[in-house]
């Protein structure tokens, strides 16, 4: 598609729009909330990627992937808390809230990964928002359609 000639075009409209327009709120657990609590949220909230805080900022995160190898290992899941499972800083990839939409989609991308926490702050960081492929499946859904979806 890159020797389209719409190619600039669409790359300039997705780079005029922000993930806080498209994100979704945030699935957050405090790290010392038990992988049982993990399971609950992902089927109550119907998510599938948790964001674990420390004090309300963010420390780590926890995948269903996560979720489930831990659920077939011999632990006892309500003892077991989400610390000892997560994805830890530094390691996470997150994004700010004026960032594009079009850089969310690329780190979602090159990291293989299926969401990202939209945070704020500078070494301790605020999860305010989650940017997953269904927000960027949905503005796809939603740039291509006419007036009447
Ligand atoms: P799943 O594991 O359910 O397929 P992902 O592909 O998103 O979901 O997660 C793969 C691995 O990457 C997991 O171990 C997870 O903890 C980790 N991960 C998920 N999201 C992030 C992120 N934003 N930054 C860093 N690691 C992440």
């Amino acid at each position: 598609y890159k020797g389209d000639p719409t190619h600039l075009e669409i790359r300039k409209m997705l780079d005029g729009i922000h993930v806080e327009e498209i994100m979704s709120v945030p699935a957050v657990l405090d790290e010392k909330a038990s992988v049982y609590d993990g399971i609950c949220a992902v089927f109550l909230e119907n998510i599938g990627t948790i964001f674990i805080t420390r004090q309300g900022f963010l420390v780590g995160c926890v995948s269903r992937k996560d979720l489930l190898r831990s659920a077939i290992g011999q632990v006892d899941l309500e003892k077991t808390p989400l610390s000892m499972i997560m994805t830890r800083m530094p390691n996470i990839i997150s994004i700010g809230p004026k960032d594009s939409v079009y850089t969310a989609a690329q780190a979602i991308d090159q990291w293989e990964i299926d969401a990202l926490p939209v945070v704020v702050g500078e070494e301790q960081l605020k999860v305010v928002g989650r940017l997953t492929k269904t927000n960027i499946n949905r503005l796809v859904v939603e740039l291509g359609g006419d007036d009447e979806s």
